[in-house]
């Protein structure tokens, strides 16, 4: 099948896609299935890499996953644009032949597939993630408002209800959009109304309407082990309690040679990093460093702005969110990871990048008039006229409005592309600053008859050093590079030898001066009893920055 980036695919097609483009690249890409979703879904991981430089697990590697959330299904697209784009471009675009050569991509383009079906079915539920009931077994609806598609046209829209006491009421520039009433009330013989998404309203007492969560309350991207808490809004029963979770984790956890990660989510425009539940101070300043570098190399490609998410956008900083994936791969891998949110509806409408205010209390009536006259302009189909509706409990309502899921959640079908491709080239650099393993020397000197030293030069020729972040080496995350010889009899030492980390040009930015030094290179030494014309190997390796495997011939 043919797929241009240009809507969202439901699961059957999505998954026909992944396994073509495959079929199509064997040289380069795999898929397979690294579990299956809580309705029986599986879940897949494409791993692109160049197999004639060597496999996949022997090159410093970049994880990408997408759509933990449901409805956030730009970020499911922008994980299949990268992976069109690495295979597409292998062999004709420079750095994507470098990068493949070199690094290795794991891409999970639909962590969650369940939600995702649910929320592009031809009747639409929304929800945060998981569709398994939760907090309660069966199902239940908690009284109050519950959101479907009531009049069964395929989109969830708002309801409007003529209250006197409502908080919205028309705008006065635009009539058909719905703006909030201010603070001092409106002016005299306003209309005003009430406001809900459409859904049904279980045991309505006839004057309240509670807003409680859905039977599906799960948020899965609070079910990280990384200061997990029952008091975060849906973090589940204990961490890892969801089978989409437990086996992402444990996908993660079997690639040791991952060096950076990204969740793709919506929406803002914006990179978010770690920590979600403590200041910058709080981290090592080597690794604030990093993210700030990497942040604005990540604004020029995309024009995203970078932040962390305690520092930018937590409006109570006493009351933080744990458990989330970013944080999890920083605080128990020790890599560097990223919260990619996209899509800006109100930077397309207004050309300014909203404040922060924007997590908090959502836009202001400017912004949602410029963002009104732009849909007007660009796609007019995704406000719809107010029309009359009889509605079970709530009596005659209108519904219309905003298709949320298009305009605010996502890029509409014809600005996909166009929003997504840029990250491309960002994932490419995540994945070029890794630390990268390479024998630079070898040599194999006669001793005496029959003995030998043999030399290996070993060197980090990446950015980031071995361990990758300062947090990582601090609390000893990652394994040591390793030699090994064999072919001959190692004499008054171990054949294997443990050879700690390895700095990378990162050590050379905190150098004193112009002023390198070595940091990024080891020599390691046997002597070896043999007859000459022998040949030795030696297996280098190291979980993040790689594997290389050397001959060395003995005289001869
Ligand atoms: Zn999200």
């Amino acid at each position: 099948m043919t797929y241009d980036f240009d809507r969202f695919l439901r699961y059957d097609e999505y998954t026909s896609w992944l396994h073509d483009t495959a079929a199509a690249h064997p040289e380069l890409m795999t898929v397979e299935s690294y579990g299956k979703s809580h309705e029986g879904r599986d879940l897949w991981l494409a791993t692109i890499t160049d197999r004639s430089t060597g496999a996949p697990d022997s090159k410093p590697a970049h994880w990408i996953d997408a759509n933990i959330h449901s409805v956030e299904v730009t970020g499911g697209a922008a994980a299949l644009y990268i992976v069109h784009h690495l295979v597409t471009g292998f062999g004709s675009v420079d750095d994507v032949t470098e990068a493949l050569r070199t690094r290795t991509f794991y891409i999970a383009p639909r962590v969650n597939p369940d939600g995702v079906e649910w929320t592009l079915a031809d009747s639409p539920q929304m929800r945060r993630s998981s569709v398994r009931n939760w907090p309660w077994r069966d199902g239940h609806q908690a009284p109050g408002h519950h959101e479907r598609d009531i009049d069964g046209n395929g989109e969830i829209l708002s309801m409007r209800i003529p209250d006197p006491h409502g908080s919205w009421m028309p705008s006065p520039e635009e009539p058909r959009l719905m703006v909030r009433v201010p603070a001092e009330g409106a002016p005299a013989g306003t209309p005003r109304y009430r406001m809900f998404y459409e859904g049904d309203v279980v045991d309505h007492d006839g004057f309240t309407v509670p807003l409680p969560p859905p039977p599906q309350g799960l948020d899965m991207n609070r079910n990280f082990p990384a200061g997990w808490g029952t008091t975060v809004r849906g973090s589940g029963d204990h961490p890892l309690s969801e089978p989409e979770i437990d086996s992402l984790v444990r996908a993660i956890v079997a690639r040791p040679n991952i060096c950076g990660y990204n969740a793709f989510h919506t929406s803002g425009g914006v990179l978010l990093r770690p920590s979600s539940t403590g200041p910058d101070s709080k981290l090592p300043p080597v690794d604030l460093w990093v993210w700030k570098l990497f942040g604005e190399r990540g604004r020029t490609l995309t024009g995203y702005t970078d932040h962390s998410v305690f520092e930018d956008f937590t409006f109570d900083q006493s009351d933080t969110m744990s458990g989330a994936a970013d944080d999890w791969a920083y605080e128990h891998l020790g890599v560097y990871g990223w919260t990619t949110e996209f899509w800006d509806v109100i930077q397309h409408a207004t050309g300014t990048k909203p404040g922060t205010h924007i997590w908090y209390t959502g836009p202001t009536d400017a912004e949602e008039l410029a963002v009104y006259r732009w849909a007007m302009e660009h796609h007019p189909e995704l406000y719809r006229d107010w029309a009359p509706f009889q509605h079970p409990q709530l009596g005659p309502v209108e519904i219309g409005g905003w298709n949320e899921l298009l305009v605010w959640t996502n890029a509409p079908g014809s600005m996909l592309k166009a929003e997504i491709a840029p990250h491309a080239q960002f994932a490419i650099y995540q994945a070029m600053c890794s630390p990268k393993l390479e024998v630079l020397h070898t040599a194999a000197t006669p001793l005496a008859e029959g003995l030998w030293r043999v030399e290996v030069g070993i060197a980090n020729t990446g950015f980031l050093p071995t361990y990758v972040t300062e947090r990582a080496r601090r609390d000893r995350l990652v394994l040591p590079l390793v030699a090994e010889l064999q072919g001959a009899e190692v004499v008054g030492d171990t054949a294997r030898r443990e050879l700690g980390q390895l700095g990378g040009r990162l050590d050379h930015r905190f150098a004193y001066g112009k002023h390198d030094g070595t940091p990024e290179r080891t020599l390691v030494a046997w002597t070896v009893k043999a007859a000459a014309g022998t040949t030795v190997s030696v297996a280098v390796r190291h979980q993040r920055a790689g594997s290389v495997d050397v001959s060395i011939s003995l005289g001869g």
